[in-house]
């Protein structure tokens, strides 16, 4: 089989058989197929698409590329969840779900991968914390599980590597964008991961990969398809990714604003989502029979503390300081903070969540290439939302930077974020579907 049919077939619009998809995937995994017939490859997977059943036997090759964890036995009986957002600007809703759900009682275990890009990550965040070790080897994580019903780690280079080897050559290539390469790509390494129920967070709108509605509903049915295809149980939720979720963007920011949902005392729209997202791994997880049960042992953990306690237990576990989990003020902070005011009266039409999630980046919280440094402390954190009324010279948000210059740089980007109406403007919903 010679990778240049491949190439020529798929360039044609026809699908490749079980057995061209598995040679496919050898050849990325053992490096004999080169850098630039994949990306040819991937661009004529971009144009002609592939059928849902090509696409999620391409995702099964790729989850059996390296290893793939057995959660079964670790959980005494009950199902291990997971959860997946397709990634978004402000989006730390996996901090408030994994120790909510883990404190009703059903295990989390994620294997999680840090920003790039406008998006966060969620290792970076939990890195803010003093101390926190967010690279754990198979023995520790199944340990975590054990002993706390929660474990999150770094992802291992050896989890779904035939992914790891397109996802590097798709952000250069310009093939990210492509609803069989992001389903395989994600649920590849959600199968490997381990986990037997998985809930989707498919966002839609500026700051996410799909920028509209139709095309997100697609993705999320083929994720749901392909997960239940390998015997998972899934359900999917398309979220609002118009304007940033909550009202923080950045590291330390992020998970002090998760933490204040974990004493119910967060943002309306980041608790609606985690509050959904966790009914759902519930259901899910076998745990609750109904959306009502599941939403009163879900109140329940916030109302008695146990949730944000989990947070702590496992932040003291992977060798963090769990007292910033308890006094989030002592996590790291930024040398400048300044308002961004208002240059008019009206109302908020848009707060576009791309341009707030890239000053974000620029300030310093996110990377531009994987393994550059970044700073826990720099983002923003928003004091309106779209829909509110505000005065011109009134503070739409704080800009927390490294120095003064990085915030008046940021002051102009963030700026460019805002649109006003004179009329009144509806609030956005964040939960779509
Ligand atoms: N996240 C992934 O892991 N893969 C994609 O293709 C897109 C988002």
């Amino acid at each position: 089989m010679r990778t240049v049919d491949l190439i020529l077939k798929k360039r044609r619009g026809e699908r490749l058989s079980r057995e061209e998809l598995a040679a496919l995937v050898r050849g990325i995994t053992d490096g004999s197929i080169p850098d630039y017939q994949l990306t040819a490859l991937m661009m004529a997977i971009c144009f002609r698409g592939m059928t849902d059943e090509e696409t999620a036997e391409f995702t099964l090759e790729m989850a059996g590329s390296g290893s793939m964890n057995d959660l079964d036995r670790f959980a005494g009986g009950r199902l291990v969840v997971d959860k997946h957002s397709t990634g978004g600007v402000g989006d730390k809703a996996t901090l408030v779900v994994a120790p909510l759900v883990a404190a009703c009682g059903v295990p989390f275990a994620k294997l999680t991968g840090r920003g790039l890009g406008h998006t966060g990550g969620t290792v970076d965040k939990l890195e803010s914390i003093t101390g926190f070790r967010a690279s754990l080897n198979n023995d520790e994580f199944l340990q975590l599980l054990r002993d706390h019903d929660l474990a999150i780690s770094g992802q291992s280079d050896n989890l779904a590597p035939a992914d790891g080897r397109l996802y590097a050559l798709r952000d250069a290539s310009g093939t990210v964008d492509s609803i069989p390469l992001i389903a395989s790509s994600i649920m590849s390494k959600k199968l490997a991961g381990g986990a037997q129920a998985i809930v989707l967070d498919i966002k839609v709108g500026s700051g996410a990969f799909m920028k509209q509605r139709a095309e997100a509903e697609r993705l999320g049915r083929l994720m749901v398809m392909i997960g239940e295809q390998a015997g998972r149980r899934v359900h999917a939720v398309l979220s609002n990714m118009e304007q940033p979720l909550g009202n923080a963007v950045g590291n330390a920011l992020e998970l002090a604003e998760a933490i204040a949902t974990l004493r119910g005392e967060g943002p309306a729209d980041l608790w609606e989502l985690s509050r959904r997202e966790s009914i759902e791994l519930l259901l899910v997880g076998g745990r609750a029979r109904t959306a009502d049960e599941a939403a009163i042992l879900v109140d329940a953990a916030i109302a008695s503390g146990a949730a944000l306690g989990k947070l702590a237990d496992v932040v003291a576990a992977q060798d963090g300081d769990p007292r910033q989990v308890l006094q989030p003020e002592t996590l790291p902070s930024a040398a400048v903070v300044r308002p961004l005011n208002s240059p008019r009266s009206g109302y908020i039409r848009r707060i576009d969540a791309l341009t707030v999630g890239l000053a974000a980046v620029h300030l310093g919280a996110g990377r531009a290439a994987k393994g550059d440094p970044i700073r826990y402390e720099v983002g923003c954190v928003l004091r309106h939302k779209v829909g509110d009324l505000v005065e011109v010279g009134a503070p739409l948000l704080d800009i927390h930077a490294a120095n003064h210059a990085d915030a008046e740089r940021a002051a102009q980007e963030l700026l460019r974020a805002y649109a006003f109406s004179d009329e009144p403007v509806a609030p956005l919903p964040v939960l779509l579907e």
